[in-house]
């Protein structure tokens, strides 16, 4: 029984697949995907921005392969890369093919878009031969015509039959190494798909709002509709779509799963809104602070708060907190008790220095719990 059943997400079991080293499902930690907005074929621009998606923190990073010099360009990037790469394929067999040959992790088409029985059997045959997995791609944008005709317009149901349909033809293959999107830029239509989704079948899910907007509108639109499948307990890889750089993808997706306690990375910075009460400028000092703070990725809570209205209270569940207080004398608390007072020195230049000590104590902590299991 958990100390605060209230904050527990029971998550959906679906079964485990690989893309790359990266296990997804399961009991697999949900991973933060993006993708590339470069030309594939710029090469150099293309490693250049999954680095940068690496640094962020992706696990997972999608290229889109429109032809046949797109999925050439992987040989060349795939060996300079850390993250397993996902081919964006759509329509053309052979460019899965070329792409599984050329080192990616994961293919992501619609079975059902590709033609025969027997093209879909040779992209099987090459994921397989390639140790590659599959993501299914359901796009309330793009479902068959078919499908409209019959339920009228893009519905839950559509998308579902869609997903299953394609699902089935990977099982007629026994190819069982595959997940399932089941987007929509609707919130109401994508939850609701998924929501049937995670009933009809246990392939792991990727989840994500599709074209959900710019950075403002996007991030809140794309935190409605995956934050409430995560609470719900569905989804086991996310990608936030955002028109924006890639990289705030990934933040946003990294802090949407730390307000949900499902995955700790970095720093978590808990700041009060300010007012006539603050004894600093904490809307300055939270916004240099975090620039400061992002290469950090030892999972950590820091509060900085105004006063000390709130100041104590939110200390106390912190590994490291800081209170405005009077005449520039300000409190500084490790885990959540008070530890020292601050007078006259730079409050960022302070906690950067004690976030980055708490951080080297907590790794090499780490560090020693795994010699000390080696050793046993
Ligand atoms: S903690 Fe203090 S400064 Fe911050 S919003 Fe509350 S009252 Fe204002």
């Amino acid at each position: 029984m958990s100390v605060r059943p209230y904050r527990d997400i029971q998550r959906r079991k679906s079964r485990q697949i690989h893309v790359g080293k990266v296990p997804v499902g399961g009991d697999a930690p949900i991973t933060v995907q993006s993708m590339t907005n470069t030309a594939t074929t710029d090469v150099a621009g293309t490693i250049d921005q999954i680095r940068q998606l690496e640094v962020a923190g992706a696990d997972i990073v999608r290229v889109s392969c429109p032809d046949a010099d797109s999925s050439a360009a992987l040989r060349e990037i795939v060996p300079e890369v850390t993250v397993p790469i996902v081919a964006d394929i759509h329509f053309h067999y052979k460019r899965a093919i070329e792409a599984a040959e050329n080192g990616a992790a994961c293919l992501r088409f619609n079975p059902g878009n590709i033609g025969s029985r027997e093209r879909i059997q040779e992209v099987v045959r090459a994921a397989r031969d390639n140790g590659c997995s599959i993501r299914i791609g359901v796009n309330a944008g793009s479902l068959e015509r078919s499908l409209l005709e019959r339920y009228g317009e893009p519905c839950p149901e559509a998308m579902v039959e869609s997903a299953l349909n394609h699902a089935k033809a990977l099982e007629d293959e026994d190819f069982l190494e595959f997940k399932i999107s089941c987007k929509a830029s609707d919130n109401f239509l994508a939850v609701a798909a998924y929501q049937q989704l995670a009933e009809a079948t246990d392939a792991p899910l990727h989840i994500g709002i599709t074209e959900a907007g710019g950075l403002r509108g996007g991030t809140v639109k794309s935190s409605v509709g995956l934050g409430m499948l995560l609470w719900s307990g569905i989804g086991d890889t996310l990608r936030v779509s955002l028109s924006a750089d890639p990289v705030e993808e990934v933040k946003v997706g990294f802090e949407l799963l730390k307000s949900l306690n499902l995955r700790h990375r970095g720093v978590n910075v808990i700041s009060c809104p300010s007012c006539a009460r603050q004894q600093f400028d904490v809307i300055k000092t939270v916004e240099v602070l975090e620039e400061r703070l992002a290469h950090i990725t030892t999972p950590m809570t820091v509060s900085v708060i105004g006063c000390v209205v709130n100041g104590p209270g939110e200390a106390t569940m912190t590994d490291i907190g800081f209170t405005g207080g009077g005449r520039g004398t300000h409190q500084v608390y490790i885990q959540g008790q008070p530890h020292h007072r601050l007078q006259n020195a730079d409050i960022v230049d302070h906690l950067v220095e004690l976030v980055e000590k708490k951080a080297a104590e907590i790794e090499a902590e780490k560090q020693d719990a795994q010699h000390q299991t080696a050793a046993e």
